[in-house]
């Protein structure tokens, strides 16, 4: 099989992976023009967009999990490529200006520390013998021994370990090659290395930098019925214990009939793009899981976002006056984002805000007019309740549910 149709075939194989952003752009002519398969986007700390070739090692994979198009009961050409390839493929890309880092998974050859193995020879052929400063995004393959771990931060800017399932009675239905033991171990060791490079580099700047886009992994979100509420919780955890920059979710794509899946008509994405909000709420907007979900209503609503059915349940807190309220009360209120919030408080400094400063200030006005005042005035419902205002805010048609970016930054992913 020549080079470029294993290309495709493992570039098509890499494309359900969400922790990395769009595959599949299709540039065409000129300096920087790409392939039509293989390359994807993701956002640099900076905000910066960058491209990535996204590519599987190989696609044969020893594990069985029911979910994936590479699992080995599957019906589908196998291809792989060699460290040498890899890491030749990814520089001659770069110096064509096709790409400008590489996103590398694999399915597992053989065993999890063979196919570390052979990974990690890829990016250190990038990094020592190309002298390759690109963006290396490197998955870790779960069960690998901890000092081939060890070395994936070295090459790599971020590190991944998929967690795939919330459960661990999920993993052993669908991915019975794995178990959530074998996940998290990694997960732990990668966040005490990243942790333990921060701290070193604060006081010997000179020091290798870690992993130093720091480590992410990725949820699949309707393959089994665990709630919201699990799947957030798990999240929180996440974000708590291991210090992760990102949880990507993942709407279910059934690739294949299975009777251990659900019978789906499409993928869940609505709820997807609603489990992204509620991570944003949590990460920046300073909500706990229990404000959001609980157990009597342990699903993300799909009509209403979760920062509007926050505030339709607690009505008494509102109106809100938008002179006198602080900074982490302001971003409570449905349509002020964190940019909005802080150009109120900004404003205020120079005098008082009327309702219609607020329009100005980038504040959605369709949705925060029944939670605001300003100067003591409301323009809100006379007689408000949460199902008057949920038939008015249902007027103004929410745009249809879509695939968020998944590196976003705060502006990219929109205000809440
Ligand atoms: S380990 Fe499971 S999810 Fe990963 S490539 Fe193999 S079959 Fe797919």
């Amino acid at each position: 099989m020549d080079l470029e149709q294993r290309i495709e075939i493992l570039s098509a194989g890499a494309k359900y992976d969400a922790s990395c952003a769009s595959s599949g752009s299709d540039r065409a002519g000129g300096h920087g023009a790409n392939v039509a398969s293989g390359i994807c986007h993701t956002w640099a700390a900076d905000g910066r967009c960058i491209s990535l070739l996204k590519i599987l090692m190989t696609n044969a994979c020893v594990y069985d999990c029911a979910y994936c198009v590479n699992r080995s009961s599957a019906d589908t050409p196998r291809a792989a490529l060699t460290p040498d390839e890899i890491a030749s493929l990814t520089f001659e890309f770069y110096r064509r200006n096709y790409i400008e880092g590489l996103f590398l998974s694999s399915g597992v050859v053989v065993s999890p520390d063979r196919t570390m193995e052979l990974m990690l020879e890829a990016v250190r052929k990038l990094r020592q013998e190309k002298r390759f400063t690109g963006y290396i995004h490197m998955k870790v393959i779960p069960g690998a021994s901890r000092e081939l771990i060890d070395q994936a931060g070295l090459y790599a800017d971020r590190v991944s370990v998929n967690i795939e399932l919330p459960t661990s009675g999920s993993l052993a239905l669908l991915a019975p090659g794995k178990t959530k033991e074998g996940i998290l171990r990694p997960m732990s060791r990668l966040a005490e290395k990243i942790s333990a490079s921060r701290d070193e580099r604060r006081t010997i700047k000179s020091s290798p930098a870690y992993a130093p886009a720091g480590q992410s992994t990725q949820l699949i979100v309707g393959a089994t019925p665990e709630t919201d509420l699990q799947i957030m919780r798990l999240s929180d955890a996440l974000y708590k214990k291991m210090s992760l920059k990102r949880v990507y979710y993942s709407a279910f794509v059934p690739v294949s009939p299975d009777n251990r899946l659900p019978a789906l008509l499409e993928p869940p994405l609505k709820r997807e793009h609603r489990l992204y909000q509620a991570d944003w709420l949590l990460r920046f907007y300073g909500f706990s899981v229990d404000e959001l979900l609980n157990e009597k209503c342990p699903c993300l609503d799909l009509t209403f976002d979760p920062k509007t059915m926050w505030a339709l349940n607690n009505l008494e807190k509102f109106p809100l006056e938008v002179n006198a309220a602080d900074y982490s009360e302001l971003l409570r209120v449905p349509g002020i984002g964190v940019v909005s919030a802080k150009k109120i408080l900004r404003a205020r400094r120079a005098g008082r805000l009327s309702l219609e400063d607020l329009g100005r200030l980038g504040v959605v006005m369709k949705r925060a007019v029944y939670f605001v005042t300003a100067g003591g005035k409301y323009n809100g419902l006379k007689r408000d309740s949460a199902e008057a205002i949920k038939v008015r805010l249902l007027e103004k048609k929410e745009p249809a549910a879509q695939q968020l970016p998944l590196f976003g930054t705060a502006a990219a992913q929109g205000e809440l």
